[in-house]
């Protein structure tokens, strides 16, 4: 076994999983599961479908093709790109859209390969991410969308809390409930699907704080890490089902400030230090090319990180009452940010418990 190297505990997250789709079918809301923390692995997929999700769902088509033995259907969770319209026809059922010409792209792809393609119109709520904004660019998108010959228009959705940080709440969310109504008289066709949003939605759980006519959620983090709106934790679920383990490859004593004079660092950052005098400092083997070290938390209190280069965390362990030697691992939790960069590098180990 070498280092460093996530541990994912697989039960922990079946145990989240289990749980947030329970509370969500009382409101009467399926869920998607987001698997893009994890790149798509088959093996966490697998337990997103045996904790009961209705979908899976990803950012990325490459993943959703690593599930495709998989026996639930497949969301493509970012605005679909010209260029991958025939990967997005053979891997995913449905996908969520704001550009009609793109969604002709796939209707065409979809006609020649005898499907219909599902498709979820994303209207912007405010946090100005992805979604049509201006009510005459909605009701035209419908225009055109809802003639296309192979494509299915499902419903609407939203996604908040992600660029502009816009809570959700029962007022912005109440307006996918006039869309709806709005949309439907347009094209004489019922809107099955009111995509509420990411976990941050879970905020207005239980029903009735969820407004009734949103009927799905897409949630990633919450299953994962159990966490929700402003990464807070969610009661109830397990907060540490990944953690980071790295491995000491250097323990000595030395000054808190360095010797000489001081310059630029290697990122190009003017560094600052406070003379606490001579520390015990370890060296993990673990680096900001797998994960930024704000976004890591040692669980041993009595060490401290005191910072990063490319291949080397930092810190300062003087404090620990861990009989620490060259060669142990160091655990630390993990930031969602951090953890999605520290699950895509090819240089950290993925290891289920
Ligand atoms: C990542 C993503 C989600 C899931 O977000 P979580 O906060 O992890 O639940 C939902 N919708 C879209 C469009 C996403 O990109």
């Amino acid at each position: 076994m070498t280092y460093p190297r996530i541990n994912i505990d697989l039960f922990k997250i079946k145990y989240n999983t289990e749980s947030m789709v329970q509370q969500c079918h009382q409101a009467n809301v399926q869920v998607a599961g987001v698997t893009k923390l994890f790149g798509g692995n088959p093996k966490i997929a697998q337990i997103f479908v045996d904790g009961g999700v209705d979908m899976l769902a990803d950012s990325r088509i490459e993943n959703l093709a690593k599930m495709k033995d998989l026996p639930l259907s497949k969301m493509l969770l970012r605005i679909p790109m010209m260029s991958q319209v025939s990967d997005i026809i053979a891997y995913s059922d449905i996908g969520l859209v704001s550009e009609p010409v793109t969604v002709q792209a796939l209707s065409n792809e979809a006609q020649r390969c005898n499907k219909v393609y599902k498709v979820i119109l994303m209207l912007d709520l405010g946090d100005l991410r992805e979604g049509i904004f201006h009510e005459g660019e909605i009701r035209q998108a419908v225009d055109e969308i809802s003639r296309m010959k192979s494509i299915s228009l499902e419903g609407i959705g939203t996604n908040l809390t992600c660029y502009g940080g816009v809570k959700p709440t029962r007022e912005n969310l109440s307006c996918l409930k006039t869309w709806k109504e709005s949309i439907e008289k347009q094209t004489g066709q019922p809107l099955r699907v009111i995509s509420g949003g990411n976990g941050s939605t879970l905020s207005l759980l239980p029903a009735p704080g969820i407004p009734p006519h949103i009927n799905q959620l897409r949630l990633g983090s919450s299953l994962t890490m159990g966490i929700g709106l402003n990464d807070e934790p969610i009661k109830g679920l397990y907060q540490d089902a990944f953690t980071l383990e790295a491995e000491v490859v250097e323990i000595r004593e030395k000054p808190s400030k360095p010797v000489g004079e001081i310059g630029l660092d290697a990122f190009g950052n003017q560094p600052m230090f406070e003379d606490k005098g001579f520390r015990r400092r370890a060296i993990c083997a673990i680096g900001r090319q797998d994960i930024k070290p704000e976004h890591l938390s040692p669980l041993d209190h009595g060490s401290k990180i005191l910072g990063a280069s490319s291949d080397h965390l930092l810190l300062d362990i003087t404090d620990t009452l861990q009989d620490l030697k060259v060669g142990d691992p160091l655990t630390f939790y993990m930031t969602y940010g951090g953890c999605l960069s520290a699950m895509t590098s090819p240089y950290v180990q993925k290891y289920y418990v």
